[in-house]
């Protein structure tokens, strides 16, 4: 689970993490009204959406009024934001964060992230503040610090004072630097969160330092121990479709291609993704309709697919293990006859009742094309996408 920067800054806050001062706003008229409140020459106005890039893609704006903060918040707030992050068709802005404004001396880069490597938390830092870190990461590997804290150690002072003096602060500086550290892989910790990204983190003219980005994600699956986290869920920032498909209890994630796709068992669904892409295509989904699906369920998963406006053809790949082939038959015809399928069907079933199955597909009358192997179906998916293009 993503939450707004606003929110993470709150988070972090409890455990001691140095944010600027800031207040959330969902009009102009509130946001002037924060700014006369925050008090400072300079405020700040931020788009508050679940994707980064908001300041080159014109929302964070740099104020030195309260009359200006209210028109910058008119600017920003019920538009569409498009950064690099949003892709093309932009996220809508429904709420602002007006934050006071500080004297940047300089702006680095502090991460955190449950590395599968090296089964720990791993801890990142560079000098290249406020740019897309992945670039970094690409072209100067070099200028990544990282450090990874055995779990069963724990978190060490050290790790924080290598990371600190690899930035090249001292003085106050690299003691506020450690102190931070510290406290953010607390709060990485207490709140099972799977990333934390500090971006730019800031060191003032001062010494003092801050975060005046913050993206914190959450461990899904830890949810249920912090109902606290769970209440800054915004569902306003959520695919529609994978919103959807949890009120089925269906594992669906929208991708960008244009084979949709319906399987069952995360293996097969990943497979059957990366056999879609070895022959050319690439899927608009994963979709894991589970080990138990009722038919109603597999109409669910076919509605979902088909309301993907990018779906050219649709492969359904089925191994009936605990999942029987005529249920996912009867699920198929009963979404054909509800659902008008404009596009090619592909179906692929193998195992439990597969002869069943397969009549009840033929003898619906149905335009389905069907395959007897996986390569087979995925040749054939691709190639009636081609032609209904
Ligand atoms: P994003 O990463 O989405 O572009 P950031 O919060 O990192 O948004 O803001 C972009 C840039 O705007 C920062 O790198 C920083 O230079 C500037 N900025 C953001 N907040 C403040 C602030 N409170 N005071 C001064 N400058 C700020
Ligand atoms: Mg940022």
């Amino acid at each position: 689970m993503n939450i707004h920067e606003y929110q993470a800054k709150e988070v972090l806050k409890k455990y001691g993490v140095p944010v600027p001062r800031g207040i959330v706003a969902t009009t102009p008229d509130e946001a002037e009204a924060a700014a006369v409140s925050l008090g400072t020459p300079v405020v700040v106005v931020k788009a508050q959406i679940h994707a980064g890039g908001r300041g080159k893609g014109g929302g964070v704006k740099v104020v030195k009024s309260p009359a200006e903060a209210k028109q910058a918040a008119a600017g920003i707030l019920g538009k569409k934001l498009v950064t690099h992050q949003t892709g093309p068709e932009g996220k809508e802005v429904l709420k602002v964060y007006v934050e006071e404004g500080c004297d940047i001396a300089r702006e680095l880069y502090l991460g955190m992230v449950i590395d599968r490597a090296t089964q720990s938390v791993t801890l990142m830092a560079s000098t290249e503040g406020g740019m897309e870190i992945e670039e970094v990461a690409a072209k100067t590997p070099e200028k990544i610090l990282k450090q990874a804290v055995d779990p069963a150690a724990g978190f060490m002072p050290f790790h924080a004072r290598k990371l600190a003096y690899g930035l090249g602060l001292a003085d106050d500086a690299a003691k506020n630097a450690q102190k931070f550290i510290a406290s953010l892989y607390k709060a990485f910790v207490e709140c099972d969160a799977s990333l934390a990204e500090i971006n730019p983190l800031v060191v003032t003219k001062s010494g003092e330092v801050l975060a005046l980005d913050a993206k914190m994600n959450f461990d899904n699956n830890a949810l249920y121990r912090h109902k606290d986290l769970e209440a800054l869920r915004d569902v306003t920032e959520e695919d529609p479709r994978e919103l959807e498909a949890s009120k089925f209890d269906l594992s669906y994630i929208t991708l960008s291609g244009n084979i949709g796709c319906m399987v069952n068992g995360a293996g097969l669904a990943m497979g059957t993704m990366d056999i879609i892409k070895h022959y050319g295509a690439e899927p608009a989904n994963f979709l894991d309709v589970g080990g138990g699906a009722s038919a109603e369920q597999v109409t669910n998963a076919f509605r979902l697919i088909l309301s993907d406006p990018k779906v050219e053809a649709v492969l359904v790949n089925i191994f009936g293990g605990i999942m029987r082939c005529d249920v996912i038959a009867e699920g198929v015809i009963a979404a054909a006859k509800a659902v008008e399928i404009k596009v090619p069907l592909v179906v692929r079933l193998q195992g439990t009742n597969v002869e069943i199955g397969r009549k009840m597909l033929a003898e619906s009358g149905l335009p389905i094309i069907t395959a007897e192997t996986m390569s087979e179906a995925a040749e054939k998916v691709v190639a009636a996408a081609k032609k209904a293009a």
